[in-house]
């Protein structure tokens, strides 16, 4: 199958195209307006991008439209759940809708591959989006391979995140580190 696979950031990708690349073409989709601020979209954008030039891997990107995601999320801010899950249908219907333009067969996400991500909020997006798009979802659980992916992107020396990459995660990870700090002292 023709399988257009969502990544969010280059060390996410790792294991989860490996995983499908045995038995799939598969082209990597960026497509994460989500990222705040635009210099860290930049950077984990040309982190994946720097990865998959060393393996040879086809990328496309959608735009960098945050408006988009800041619409989709509206009035859903205080609600972790709700915000991601749209979050999620956003993104992904982007891929899903490129992937049906292209005559792609299958989408696939490298989000399933976090033990931080609700997979049961990544399926139901998904499905949502690849229904609207009709395309087929891919449903894959890839977190028994997120100690690898972590491991293989310490070693290659990728550029890793510490916090999911809305404006909101970025608040939300400060004040826990903070938190956890105090409870240190
Ligand atoms: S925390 Fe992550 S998944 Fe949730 S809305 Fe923010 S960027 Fe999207």
């Amino acid at each position: 199958m023709r399988v257009m696979l969502h990544a969010c950031c280059g060390p996410c990708l790792i294991e989860p195209f490996d995983a499908l690349v045995s038995e799939h073409d598969v082209t990597v989709c960026y497509a994460n307006p989500n990222i705040h601020p635009l210099g860290e979209y930049q950077r984990r954008l040309q982190t994946l991008l720097d990865y998959a030039d060393s393996r040879g891997i086809e990328v496309l990107e959608e735009p960098y439209d945050m408006v988009s995601w800041m619409r989709a999320v509206a009035g859903l801010e205080e609600d972790l759940s709700k915000r991601c899950k749209a979050c999620f249908r956003l993104r992904l219907g982007m891929v899903a809708d490129r992937a049906a333009a292209l005559g792609y067969d299958a989408v696939a996400t490298t989000l399933t591959v976090s033990p931080y991500q609700d997979p049961d909020s990544i399926r139901d997006a998904a499905l949502a989006a690849c229904e609207a798009a009709g395309i087929e979802y891919l449903d894959t659980d890839f977190r028994e391979r997120y100690r690898d992916a972590t491991q293989r992107s310490r070693e290659l020396g990728m550029y890793r995140q510490n916090y999911c990459g809305c404006v909101l995660s970025d608040i939300e990870a400060q004040r826990e580190r903070e938190a956890r700090r105090a409870r240190r002292v």
